[in-house]
């Protein structure tokens, strides 16, 4: 924890990650923690962890880079992953930096500071989990928790260099997760290695009645699959994902990978995921469709900051709203109102719905007859600042390869694998089946 605080101290002025840091309270648990061992469930005891500021951490400001929620500084309630946290004894440094509300690839939408990349401050982190992923490269926090609607953690563990997981949808509990999406949002964790990575998850993961929506699945222990073995794993390689806007670097990068593969004893074959090309479109209707209804909460009357010069009711709902919330986040809005609307539901919505469902057959239909997907992260290694952020399609486009997986619900890494003639790094993505993070974790592990 000390160290934590020391190279925050050094580093955190030019990379920007933290919002809020939670240093009195961490150093009293630490100072704690050396008045004896851990036992034997208390497997981060003392580690020192940073949260994306979505989770909400009871009495610890959590505002998700919106400047709504400025002031919401004193949570009533721990998230569940934080519980869970708590009881392993992980003492959480801070809060982490992010786009306003989770939306973006860069950071640039967070309404305080942008993160910026730690290899290369004048490239972006990435984003959403920027700051997550930027803590954790800079050595500021041993890991981090990030959150991934449409690529959130794995995107910026490319752009950052460290390992970052999206689990199977329902493996950790969203409750207390501020809703983006609700039915693409998972919480995950960013780490320097992949056992690191497979610890944090055997912690978080599980059922949980306070989130309709997690599944009561057994959770294995991750770490007994990190053998070292891969002789004999299938690997499928999407054609889509070493397709047009992939830069060569990237994708001699991976191809490099799938030889390490090969030399371990794995086999791959090029494989196709036809409806990979809407994933994009299909994604920023649903995303933004479920983000509108869920963004309604925000009114200024329960929590956050209430614009005080309304004269009505319905002017305290607008000029809360239109003061609060940043452009991307109204975009957002906006959008999904439209296309949930009478009259274009059917055109927009059911029909996003229904091409979903043909991604995840793409999936399934691979998945039967291989263990695992492996293709790039992202198109390209991390943008410099300010390249794409006029231009929000460009910036969309930038989530094609990462999106698919959230649309299917299946788990998915991002692993270093290379970096580029400037020095940036380059993340392979290995995707697997349906609560199969284990085969991930094998995978990615044997890789390292
Ligand atoms: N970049 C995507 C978006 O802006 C994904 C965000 C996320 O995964 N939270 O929606």
């Amino acid at each position: 924890v000390d160290a934590s605080y020391q190279r925050i101290k050094e580093v955190d002025g030019q990379v920007k990650a933290f919002l809020t840091l939670n240093e009195e309270e961490a150093r009293q648990q630490a100072a704690k923690l050396d008045e004896r061992e851990a036992t034997a469930d208390e497997v981060l005891f003392g580690l020192p962890a940073g949260i994306k500021d979505n989770i909400v951490t009871n009495g610890l400001r959590t505002t998700c880079a919106s400047q709504f929620l400025d002031n919401f500084t004193d949570p009533l309630y721990d998230a569940t992953v934080m519980k869970k946290l708590d009881d392993a004894k992980s003492i959480t440094i801070g809060k982490l930096n992010m786009d306003e509300f989770a939306m973006g690839s860069s950071n640039e939408n967070s309404s305080y500071e942008a993160t910026r990349n730690p290899w290369n401050t004048d490239h972006v982190p990435g984003g959403s989990s920027g700051g997550s992923a930027a803590a954790v490269a800079s050595g500021q926090v041993l890991y981090a928790l990030g959150s991934d609607t449409g690529g959130s953690i794995r995107q910026p563990a490319a752009f950052c260099g460290v390992v970052g997981l999206k689990p199977t949808y329902g493996r950790v509990s969203r409750f207390g997760l501020v809703a983006f999406a609700s039915s693409l949002d998972q919480i995950g964790p960013l780490t320097r290695t992949v056992e690191d990575n497979a610890r944090v998850l055997e912690v978080i993961s599980g059922h949980d009645p306070m989130d309709s929506t997690s599944a009561n699945v057994d959770v294995p222990k991750y770490t007994d699959a990190l053998t070292g073995d891969v002789k004999g794993l299938k690997i499928a390689v999407p054609k889509e994902y070493l397709g047009e806007g992939v830069t060569e670097e990237v994708r001699d990068s991976i191809l490099q990978a799938l030889k390490k593969y090969e030399e371990l004893g794995a086999e791959w074959e090029e494989v196709s995921l036809p409806h990979s090309k809407y994933a994009v479109a299909t994604y920023y209707l649903l995303a933004s469709s479920e983000a509108s209804a869920n963004l309604a909460r925000f009114d200024g009357v329960r929590y956050g900051v209430r614009a005080e010069e309304a004269e009505s009711m319905m002017d305290m709902f607008k000029l809360s709203r239109s003061q609060g919330f940043g452009e991307e986040v109204k975009r957002r809005i906006m959008l999904g109102t439209f296309a949930l609307s009478s009259g274009y539901y059917d055109a927009y919505y059911k029909k996003a719905q229904k091409v979903r469902t043909l991604i995840k057959q793409d999936f399934d239909q691979v998945l039967e007859k291989y263990d695992v997907i492996m293709g790039p992260t992202t198109p390209t290694p991390a943008f410099k600042v300010g390249e794409k952020i006029a231009d929000p399609l460009t910036m969309y486009a930038n989530d094609i390869l990462t999106i698919p997986v959230n649309l299917a619900g299946v788990p998915g890494i991002s692993i270093p694998c290379g970096f580029s003639t400037e020095g940036l790094p380059i993340g392979l993505q290995i995707i697997g089946k349906h609560f199969d993070e284990g085969m991930v974790y094998r995978a990615a592990h044997a890789f390292e």
